[in-house]
């Protein structure tokens, strides 16, 4: 893999699979993320036999529990989409995916937000995953998923797109010896990113690694990385981020100047009352980091867990 590989709804990147032959492409995923990341395409209504265009359709309450009917004729199709989706599953197992963007709303894409209705064709309180979208979570829970609307929110893009390359990061990983040193230099790495998720994660992570012994490292590897994904959820805050920032301020102690020194508490505090995004001062301690080389903050995620292309710093 010489990128990540993100599986997507199809009409997110413009393909005509909607129901009435049209898209929804959203741009930011086909012309700015679709440049870091390779695409593995997905349209569950189209793959499963329905054809395009087709007839909509939703999902219904019943006694038999959630059932995928067309709007109009209220044929069933459930089976028929679950027959495709659970060989489509297997055929996921193989594919190194480090995360999934789903087409909001729909009743098999959503993640989070499909309508339900019951038998008479009324919407009814409570939202449900699509039949597509929630299978694969169940069966895939540390791959980070999100809906295109959510992308929207500059917290959950960032989020969202520092998971996906810590996936990238973790696959890569696993591909060669599951020795306890490689482990280490991992979590080493992303110490500060934890740190800026939750400190008690982060604490809760290295306790898993340094009381390990080298004949449970296959253990380490399974224990480790659902939790690390848990603790990467957590939204990062501004005072969380701060932190981090004065924490790896103390390792350039002995080299910066009194007016270098200043300027970088100056630009801390700045970020901390919310006048200047998290890449401004970001900026400052990478131009530190190439000018005096502390090593332990050479490969620290934090200071470049994302392509600086995609700007997401420049707005959190
Ligand atoms: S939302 Fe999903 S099923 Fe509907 S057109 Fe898009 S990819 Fe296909």
């Amino acid at each position: 893999m010489d990128k990540p590989i993100i599986g997507i709804s199809s009409c997110l990147l413009g393909n005509q699979v909607r129901y009435d032959g049209g898209s929804k492409l959203m741009h930011y995923l086909r012309d700015t993320l679709g440049d870091f990341v390779d695409f593995y395409i997905i349209c569950p209504e189209m793959e499963c036999g329905m054809g395009v265009p087709r007839e909509a359709v939703r999902l219904v309450r019943t006694e038999n529990g959630v059932e995928l009917r067309t709007v109009n004729s209220n044929q069933d199709k459930t089976a028929q989409m679950i027959e495709w989706r659970e060989t489509k599953m297997e055929d996921l197992k193989n594919i190194p995916l480090c995360g999934f963007i789903f087409k909001s709303k729909s009743p098999s894409c959503a993640v989070f937000r499909a309508k339900l209705y019951d038998t008479a064709g009324h919407a009814i309180s409570g939202n449900s995953g699509g039949i597509f979208a929630s299978r694969f979570r169940e069966l895939f829970p540390s791959i980070p998923v999100e809906e295109e609307g959510r992308l929207f929110d500059n917290g959950i893009r960032e989020n969202f797109i520092e998971r996906i390359f810590a996936q990238f990061q973790w696959k890569q990983l696993i591909e060669g010896d599951h020795s306890l040193n490689r482990i280490m230099t991992f979590h080493a790495r992303w110490k500060y990113t934890l740190m800026a998720h939750s400190p008690v994660g982060q604490k809760e992570l290295g306790a898993i690694i340094g009381s390990a012994k080298p004949a449970d490292s296959e253990s380490v590897y399974s224990e480790y990385f659902p939790r690390f994904m848990k603790v990467l959820e957590q939204p990062a805050t501004v005072g969380k981020n701060a932190n981090v920032l004065e924490h790896i301020m103390g390792y350039f102690r002995e080299n910066i100047s009194s007016d270098e020194k200043a300027e970088l508490v100056d630009l801390i505090r700045r970020y901390q009352d919310h006048l200047i995004p998290l890449i401004v001062p970001i900026t400052l301690i990478n131009h530190f980091v190439r000018k005096y080389q502390p090593s332990y903050l050479l490969d620290q995620n934090f200071l470049n867990p994302h392509p600086l292309e995609l700007m997401l710093r420049n707005h959190v």
